[in-house]
């Protein structure tokens, strides 16, 4: 039996999440990308959509987390984890509180964290002291010269896909007429 068989047979051919029965289709949680029994799950085009683009949140949709963070699959668990995780991020109370009341083991703690900031990161921010996150896209506030170049980037370019300096939080890299260079965060905002 193909894994979307099994998986649709397991969800009882609805979404893991809100039930839904529309537009079903595999999700599998990062950092795994072979879609599998453990890793994988039925989701809605609604709430897949929202995962992939948080910036697409609509808060009500996740009021569904209050059953979900129960739910018996740990990838289940892992997504509601991370999903009040930027709900967190959006200022809803309500996600820091449930996310205090999940309980999961050790080794779905670590997955479900795997990609967030630990505690003793370095956290790049923005000039207006935003969070900013591997991938993030942001835009120029101030022309800049570019270094090693007579280029310069003016105020208002948009900076892609951006890279954060491990080692130094007031560093990103990103590209900029397909160069890459290095940014200092206080001349960035994020978009
Ligand atoms: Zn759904």
């Amino acid at each position: 039996m193909s894994i979307l068989r099994e998986l649709k047979k397991r969800s009882s051919h609805s979404c893991e999440l809100c039930s839904s029965e529309e537009d079903l289709s595999i999700y599998t949680v990062s950092p795994y990308k072979e879609e599998s029994m453990d890793h994988s799950v039925i989701l809605c085009s609604t709430c897949k959509g929202q995962i992939e683009d948080t910036s697409t949140l609509e808060v009500n949709h996740w009021r569904l987390l209050n059953d979900s963070i129960w739910h018996e699959l740990d990838a289940i668990k892992v997504i509601s984890f991370r999903m009040l995780q930027a709900l967190k991020e959006t200022g809803a109370g309500w996600a820091e509180d449930l996310q205090d009341m999940m309980y999961m083991d050790e080794p779905t703690a670590d997955w479900a964290s795997d990609g967030l900031p630990k505690e003793g990161d370095l956290v790049h921010k923005d000039s207006n002291g935003v969070a900013l996150s591997v991938g993030d896209s942001v835009v120029l506030i101030k022309d800049l010269p570019v270094k090693g170049s007579s280029m310069i980037a003016k105020r208002g370019t948009p900076v892609r896909n951006i890279r954060l300096d491990p080692d130094n939080e007031t560093y990103i890299e990103g590209k900029v007429e397909g160069q890459t260079i290095v940014i200092i965060t206080e001349y960035v905002k994020k978009t």
